[in-house]
């Protein structure tokens, strides 16, 4: 199997671009971070992917984007965060949840979610942050995505998602595409893409017959004469450090810490994103507090 990468192409003139990834590696790091089970490794993984190319869409490098879905299902909310070079990190609040699969077969990942809302941060340097939020319209990500496109950034979008979870719970397949209509996008244009993606078979049925991202956008745009312009390589990966963590305890009230020094024990903790431990010994602690 190919390593993971996205692939952004232009079609019809420039009037549509179109975004996909291949992201198995990454979503099995991320099921191995945070030991989720299949319906979660599902979520977790397609939330992981869209956002990856949606980070990769911003101009700055310094860019940071935040997708977070949360809602009164078992798995309660999900973070996932990307910069624009293709590294991505995430969680579920909560990584065990069990679900009988739907009638069809699928797991149930909108169930596992819930009601409740999707929203996307985008920290843009020195800029106000943008942030737009939106109702969930089925938990199933795509979906949600789709209608945040259209609703909160004006821009009609198809948005395709899968994550393959295999019997031993490993990640078999797992990938999307966004595809977006630009402004000034021709009726007929419009018409090939819905006839075209009525056709198209599921992201993970596409992934698991060996097709690759740049497949499937073709596929999905095909008679539209879409060009490839760039590859860029995806991993999962936390920037969260020793250091970093220590600091962070650092800002807490000066009472606080005293108080974890005087349970002496060593202080843990751990990273949301990435699940690594980091222990301090309260002899550490108190010399760092007085520094
Ligand atoms: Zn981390």
């Amino acid at each position: 199997m190919a390593r993971d990468y996205m692939t952004r192409f232009h079609a019809a003139d420039g009037t549509v671009r179109a975004f996909a990834v291949s992201s198995r590696e990454c979503v099995e790091a991320a099921r191995e971070a945070h030991d989720t089970y299949p319906v979660i490794t599902a979520l977790l993984g397609r939330t992981l992917s869209a956002a990856a190319l949606m980070g990769w869409m911003m101009k700055d490098p310094c860019d940071l984007l935040t997708v977070q879905l949360q809602g009164d299902g078992p798995a309660k909310g999900v973070t996932v965060t990307a910069d624009s070079h293709g590294h991505v990190k995430g969680f579920a609040r909560v990584s065990d949840v069990e679900l009988p699969p739907k009638e069809n077969g699928h797991l149930d990942v909108g169930g596992a979610i819930g009601r409740g809302t999707l929203t996307v941060t985008k920290d843009l340097g020195l800029k106000m942050p943008y942030s737009g939020t939106v109702p969930l319209v089925s938990g199933e990500v795509a979906e949600d995505l789709t209608y945040y496109f259209a609703a909160s950034e004006q821009t009609p979008s198809s948005v395709a998602l899968g994550v393959l979870v295999d019997t031993d719970f490993s990640v078999k397949c797992a990938g999307g595409f966004i595809i977006q209509l630009m402004p000034g996008t021709a009726e007929k244009t419009i018409d090939v893409i819905e006839k075209n993606l009525k056709t198209l078979p599921s992201i993970t049925q596409m992934l698991s017959s060996g097709m690759y991202p740049e497949d499937m956008i073709e596929r999905a745009l095909s008679s539209l004469s879409p060009v490839e312009e760039e590859r860029h390589s995806v991993s999962f990966s936390c920037d969260c450090s020793r250091q970093r963590v220590l600091d962070t305890i650092l800002t807490l009230p000066k009472k606080d810490i005293y108080e974890m020094i005087s349970e002496k024990k060593p202080v843990e903790v751990k990273c949301s994103f990435c699940g690594t431990d980091y222990i301090f010994e309260t002899d550490e602690l108190l010399t760092e507090i007085k520094k």
